[in-house]
């Protein structure tokens, strides 16, 4: 039989766990992965891609199981060393090891290489199992817009109620999401154009896959590079997606907190909606069962089964389900 071909979308912690799955499910597919890069911050001169490095050390064994993401055994003497200078910014912790990634990659874009070709080289270490593309060579970055005085940098002295953009790390990990979003905004999304490779690895897929990551800063900025959404609306393969959402919370991380800035209420059929243009099949949990026939209303097949990946084997449970999703739509 010929070489099962997927390809998924993915983010961080939650698009890793359920690729780890996948790996174990269908060992001897060809799995690309297309990840987010919109989280992508400068710190200390350092390119940081915490998406992409999370699918490198999570498929590659260096991950921190632990709290999943950053680097196993790791030690922090420059983040202490920089603390004590007072060097910003002290809320992105960046541990020895993890440093090594960033050093490498920082030097290897300022020599002239796409990001796309720093990710293959950086994969030539850790060996993930995928071909881990990045969305776009191109600068994308995810800036949520708040209320001036909101956070308490920017309270100007009239304490009025102006705009103020922040990039999606400070509000995620400094602000932890507790400032209320006005609005979300991919900047330079527009302008983008899809990695090499990307556009025909969603052309090429047998299965097309939308990990349980997070709708709105992870798989929506991919989705935000113009030609990857009609790419995946338009291609021959079944498009299956696993809902983030159980039982109205996003599981761990703070998912919620994005779709209210974009409207969408945190349900699994509310997340199905935002895709369902492009979707053949949802997975929602089995909790969520009530949710199935909305969802089908909406022309998207949907299965409910359980969605908490506790361990490698329930991750690998989820994937063989949405595997099997895929051959159920593609036979009708
Ligand atoms: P991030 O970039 O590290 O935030 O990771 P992702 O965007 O890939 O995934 C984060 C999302 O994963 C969270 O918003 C949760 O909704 C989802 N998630 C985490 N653990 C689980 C789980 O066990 N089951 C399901 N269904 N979703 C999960
Ligand atoms: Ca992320």
């Amino acid at each position: 039989m010929a070489v099962l071909r997927i390809t998924a979308l993915a983010g961080g912690i939650g698009g890793s766990r359920f690729l780890r799955g996948l790996l174990r499910a269908a060992p001897d597919a060809e799995v690309t992965v297309i990840g987010n890069t919109a989280d992508d911050i400068t710190l200390h001169g350092l390119h940081v891609s915490p998406d992409l490095d999370t699918v490198m050390y999570t498929l590659g064994g260096g991950i921190e199981e632990s709290q999943g993401w950053g680097r196993a055994g790791e030690t922090f003497a420059v983040a202490e060393e920089l603390a004590a200078y007072g060097a910003e910014a002290q809320w992105f912790t960046l541990g020895d090891r993890d440093l090594a990634t960033h050093l490498v990659r920082t030097r290897m874009l300022a020599a002239g290489y796409p990001l796309s070709a720093v990710t293959e080289a950086l994969c030539d270490r850790w060996q993930p199992g995928v071909r881990l593309l990045p969305m776009t060579d191109d600068r994308v970055e995810t800036h949520v817009v708040v209320t001036a005085g909101d956070d308490d940098e920017s309270a100007d002295a009239a304490g009025d109620a102006r705009e103020r953009a922040i990039h999606f790390q400070e509000w995620w990990v400094r602000l932890h999401a507790e400032v209320p979003a006005r609005r979300i905004v991919l900047v330079g999304a527009d302008r983008a154009k899809p990695a090499p490779g990307v556009l025909d690895a969603i052309a090429g897929a047998d299965v097309i896959l939308l990990p349980p990551s997070n709708p709105v800063v992870s798989i929506g900025p991919i989705l935000a590079v113009p030609g990857i959404r009609d790419a995946v609306r338009g291609a021959a393969a079944p498009a299956i997606g696993v809902s983030p959402i159980i039982g109205g919370s996003p599981v761990r991380g703070m998912a919620d907190a994005a779709l209210t800035a974009i409207g969408v209420p945190t349900t699994a059929a509310g997340v199905a909606e935002l895709f369902a243009d492009l979707l053949d099949g949802w997975l929602v949990d089995t909790v969520d069962a009530g949710a199935t026939a909305a969802v089908e209303a909406a022309g998207v097949r949907c299965v409910a089964v359980p969605l908490w990946m506790t361990d490698v084997d329930a991750a690998a449970a989820m994937a063989r389900a949405a595997l099997d999703l895929a051959e159920e739509v593609r036979a009708r």
